[in-house]
């Protein structure tokens, strides 16, 4: 159960919704885009659910435009089976192809509302679809029955045609504040401020993010694994790199989480040796002993070089450069004295 209330951040897009469902302003498409877990599919839900929701017309003002949690539609909405608000999938696969878009859009938008003013269809992944199945919808959203309402979700709207684009109002969602995500976190997974100021700032302003953190064992496995390469790597005055890779090479699936904590590391040690609130402002606060003890033997240039080389290990990974060998370059990298 959930409404406009429940979302965090992205007040203006919220503002929007309601005044156009207020002022009976609404468009037939809508393109909602975002990083994954950032939030679109609550707003996207929540705005369909005040579509549909039989006491809308009875708020006085714009700003309390909202679902009310309790009409019949509010509750079948919550109860996942509203009978018209349609979720488009994919039938094989990841990608949305012709045929989902006709079989599921095209022979569905003829058919009235069953029971309400709009028929909604809310397409996941949307950026998925194929040039084919983009121009399917397109026939349908060129001249779309009074009672038809798209929504389609996004990563990436650029893959989409310029003509969907045309078709469309465009909602990207913003970054949410630190506050909010470090809040949110503390309160609703009940975990103590040290870890989720940690959550907070991995998760860069994506709560979607911060909670998928905070929940996986994976992510802390990982970051254990990342620290204690970081204190033994710099104990060694001499490392075997065949078994420093080896620790890379257990890690591989997740090697962009790897990266960007160690990312991280190196960037808490620059802000420890170079700024005089360094303390204050560290991302892993409860690391800062460890980092304490690294940075004294290495100069600021050192650290800014590390950054740097783990950046662009990451950006070489990306472009499918081998694995052993971006590893193994970057570890001696790590190892030059500056
Ligand atoms: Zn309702």
């Amino acid at each position: 159960m959930y409404n406009f209330n429940d979302i965090k951040g992205n007040e203006q897009i919220i503002k929007n919704l309601r005044s156009m469902i207020y002022n009976n302003k609404l468009s037939h498409s809508y393109i909602i885009d975002a990083p994954k877990g950032a939030g679109k599919k609550l707003i996207a839900n929540s705005f369909a659910k005040a579509i549909q929701c039989e006491n809308i017309k009875s708020a006085n003002l714009e700003e309390t435009v909202n679902a009310c949690n309790s009409c019949v539609s509010c509750r079948t909405f919550d109860g996942g089976n509203h009978t018209d608000v349609i979720y488009v999938n994919s039938e094989k696969g990841k990608v949305i192809g012709v045929e989902d878009i006709r079989e599921q859009v095209g022979k569905n938008i003829e058919l009235k509302p069953y029971k309400y003013q709009y028929k909604i269809f809310i397409i996941d992944n949307a950026d998925s679809m194929t040039v084919q199945a983009q121009n399917a919808l397109l026939k349908t959203i060129e001249e779309p029955p009074n009672y038809g309402i798209f929504i389609l979700l996004s990563e990436n709207y650029n893959n989409f045609l310029p003509t969907i684009l045309s078709r469309c109002v465009i909602f990207k969602l913003k970054s949410l504040e630190f506050d909010v995500v470090f809040e949110y976190i503390k309160n609703n997974l009940n975990i103590d401020s040290t870890e989720a100021y940690v959550f907070a700032s991995y998760a860069q302003g994506n709560i979607g993010k911060a909670v998928e953190m905070a929940t996986s064992e994976r992510f802390t496995e990982v970051r254990s694994m990342v620290l204690k390469f970081i204190e033994d790597f710099y104990k060694k005055d001499f490392i075997d790199i065949f078994s420093e890779v080896s620790v890379f090479e257990d890690f591989k699936e997740d090697i962009n989480m790897v990266l960007d904590i160690l990312y991280l590391c190196y960037r808490d040690m620059i802000v420890l040796k170079c700024l005089s609130n360094g303390s204050e402002i560290i991302i892993q606060k409860d690391k800062k002993k460890l980092f304490k003890n690294i940075l004294e033997n290495f100069s600021s240039e050192h650290l800014f070089y590390g950054a740097e080389a783990v950046f662009s290990a990451k950006r070489r990974l990306a472009l499918h450069s081998n694995f052993q060998m971006t590893i193994e370059n970057l570890l001696l990298k790590l190892k030059e004295k500056r």
